[in-house]
């Protein structure tokens, strides 16, 4: 039998399995003995008086055992023939983008100015001890994105924009504890980060999808008044490459990549508005995109879809 209870205990019950069986047979009346297992659902801490509370939603499982994931499980298939997708930047946007094609079917290349999530490390690490920047690899450049190196509170001002849960699962599923799913204010931890950040481009790399380190987008490669791919530097392995990726782009470039913003305008600037009939852009608080008309200056969709243009 499985049964969900609201309950108010005190913080050593609260995150401690056994603690609640005992709290729970002797409030309600269960025999300790046939329950199984506690899984909690929610957990918000009540500190507004003297004694602090925990207020807990927990499923019980009473004679029997749980036959589902403590999380939902997203399916990413192989996409190594399918038609590629550039997705500018692994910040949580770009790697979110990233999995988010993957599971569409599509092959996601994703290019990172930045170093990886570990050797980014290093490179933080001279900002306080030597005072040195790396313009490419520092708190805002480098997977991860500008957060990565913070203590990973999954925080959203937004409400009405659909529910956070998939982002939740997604992030289990690559190693957060599924604490996340029950807190009321959900902290990945700063320890935690950086192997869930790995295990992110693992999936997308295992699923047929590239990632190029230290590769920035210098341009955009267009056809016309269409975007066809991007113009990329690379210097991964030493040396200066130039580099061309073609393909649908998604410009996950997070806030301060002023560079991109600034050869977006001049390139848009060189366009004429009716030419231009929608751009894109990945929106990192949102499993999905919006597509907006230029000209009448309206939202058209915000779902996603594999579009031309790309901003
Ligand atoms: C110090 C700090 C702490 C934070 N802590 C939290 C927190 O605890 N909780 C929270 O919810 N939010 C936090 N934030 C905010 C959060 O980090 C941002 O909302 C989030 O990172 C935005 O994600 P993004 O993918 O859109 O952009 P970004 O994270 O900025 O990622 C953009 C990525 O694109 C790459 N890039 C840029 N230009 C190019 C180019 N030309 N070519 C290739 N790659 C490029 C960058 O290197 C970067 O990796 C914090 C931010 C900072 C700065």
């Amino acid at each position: 039998m499985i049964q969900e209870y609201q309950i108010r205990v005190m913080p050593q019950v609260a995150y401690n399995e056994e603690n609640i069986k005992t709290f729970l047979a002797k409030e309600k009346g269960i025999d300790a003995r046939t329950i199984n297992h506690v899984r909690t659902l929610k957990r918000s801490i009540d500190a507004r008086h003297r004694d602090i509370f925990v207020n807990l939603k927990v499923r019980v499982y009473i004679n029997e055992m749980p036959h589902d994931d403590a999380f939902v499980k997203t399916e990413y298939p192989d996409v190594s023939h399918a038609p590629r997708v550039i997705v500018v930047g692994a910040g949580p946007g770009g790697l979110f983008a990233a999995l988010k094609l993957v599971e569409l079917g599509l092959r996601p290349i994703v290019l990172e100015r930045g170093k990886d999530v570990r050797e980014r490390k290093k490179d933080l690490a001279q900002i306080s001890r030597t005072h040195t920047v790396d313009p490419e690899s520092n708190y805002c450049f480098g997977e991860g994105g500008a957060g990565a190196y913070s203590d990973g509170k999954l925080y959203t001002r937004s409400k009405k924009r659909g529910s956070v849960e998939k982002i939740l699962n997604v992030f289990c599923q690559h190693g957060a504890s599924t604490s996340i799913l029950a807190d009321a204010h959900p902290h990945i931890g700063t320890d935690k980060l950086p192997k869930v950040i790995e295990n992110m481009r693992n999936t997308i790399l295992s699923c047929g999808g590239e990632v190029h380190f230290q590769t920035k987008m210098v341009a955009l490669e267009t056809d016309g008044n269409k975007v066809v791919g991007v113009k990329a530097v690379s210097t991964y392995g030493g040396g200066q490459q130039e580099k061309t990726f073609k393909g649908a782009v998604i410009l996950a470039t997070g806030h301060s990549a002023r560079d991109v913003y600034r050869h977006c305008k001049m390139r848009i600037s060189k366009w004429k508005q009716r030419e231009l009939p929608s751009v894109c852009a990945w929106n990192t608080r949102r499993n999905s995109s919006t597509e907006y008309n230029t000209t009448t200056k309206t939202v058209v969709a915000n779902t996603f879809r594999q579009p031309n243009t790309l901003l």
